[in-house]
C-alpha cells in the first residue's frame, strides 16, 4: 500500500518513512516541498496522505483544499505543531480526515494510519449495481445478470475506476494514471483493455454499459430505464 508523505523536516519524515516501511505492507514517497506534494497527490494513487501543515512552496491547508477541489479523495491526516482547536477545525473543514499533533508517538501515528485506511476501504467496499452489472469491490467479484465473470486484476482495476465514475467521462490520461499507475506502458494499453473488457461484460447483451465517448474517453453508463 502506497503512502504519500509531505513533511519538510528531515528528521520527522525519516522516522516516518521508516517506521511505516519496517511495518512491511506500506511503501513511503516522500516530498520536502507543498507543491511538489500536491502534484503526486494527484497524479498518483495512494491509500493515504500524511502532510504536515507548514511547508515551503504552498501549506497543508492550500494542498486539502486543492485536493478535494479536485476531487481526490484519498483520507488525509494532518501533522502541526501547532495544536490549537481553530487549526483543527480549519483542517477538517478543509477535508482533512484526522489530526495529529506533534510531537507525537510513532505508535500513536502508526494507529491512526491504520484506523483511516480501513474506515476508508470500509467504506468504499460496497458493491457497486449497475444494470446488468453487479461489483464487489471487498471481494473482488463480478457478476453480470448474476453469472460470475472472470476478469483479470488489471481488468477488474479497470471496470472499477469506470464504475466508480458512473456517468463521468474518463479521458484515456486519467484511466493510465489510476490503473497503470502511470507506469510505462504502450499507448493503446487503455483501448485494449477496454476491448477485452467489452467481450466480458458486454459482448450479446441489448444494452451496453461501456460507451466510447469520441475523442474525450471511455464512459461507463447507467442504462436509461434506470436512470430517472
Ligand atoms: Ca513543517
Amino acid at each position: 500500500m502506497k503512502i504519500l508523505l509531505v513533511e519538510d523536516e528531515a528528521p520527522i519524515r525519516e522516522v516516518i518513512k521508516r517506521g511505516l516501511e519496517e511495518d512491511g505492507v506500506y511503501t513511503v514517497d516522500t516530498a520536502e516541498d507543498g507543491r511538489v506534494g500536491l502534484d503526486l497527490a494527484c497524479d498518483k494513487d495512494y491509500v493515504l496522505i500524511i502532510l504536515d501543515l507548514m511547508l515551503p512552496g504552498i501549506d497543508g491547508w492550500t494542498i486539502c483544499e486543492q485536493l478535494r477541489n479536485r476531487r481526490v479523495n484519498t483520507p488525509i491526516l494532518m501533522l502541526t505543531a501547532r495544536d490549537t482547536v481553530r487549526d483543527r477545525v480549519r483542517g477538517l473543514e478543509l477535508g482533512a480526515d484526522d489530526y495529529l499533533p506533534k510531537p507525537f508517538d510513532f505508535d500513536e501515528l502508526l494507529a491512526r494510519v491504520r484506523a483511516l485506511i480501513r474506515r476508508d476501504k470500509l467504506s468504499k467496499g460496497k458493491v457497486i449495481r449497475i444494470g446488468h452489472l453487479e461489483m464487489d469491490t471487498i471481494a473482488h467479484r463480478v457478476l453480470c445478470d448474476g453469472k460470475e465473470v472472470a476478469l483479470t486484476s488489471r481488468e477488474f482495476s479497470l471496470l472499477e475506476a469506470l464504475a466508480v465514475n458512473e456517468g463521468r467521462v474518463m479521458s484515456r490520461d486519467a484511466i493510465q494514471y489510476r490503473v497503470w499507475n502511470n507506469e510505462d506502458s504502450l499507448s493503446n494499453t487503455v483501448d485494449v483493455y477496454i476491448r477485452m473488457l467489452r467481450r466480458k461484460i458486454d459482448a450479446d447483451r441489448p444494452v451496453k454499459l461501456i460507451h466510447t465517448v469520441h475523442g474525450l474517453g471511455y464512459m461507463l453508463k447507467r442504462p436509461d430505464e434506470e436512470s430517472s
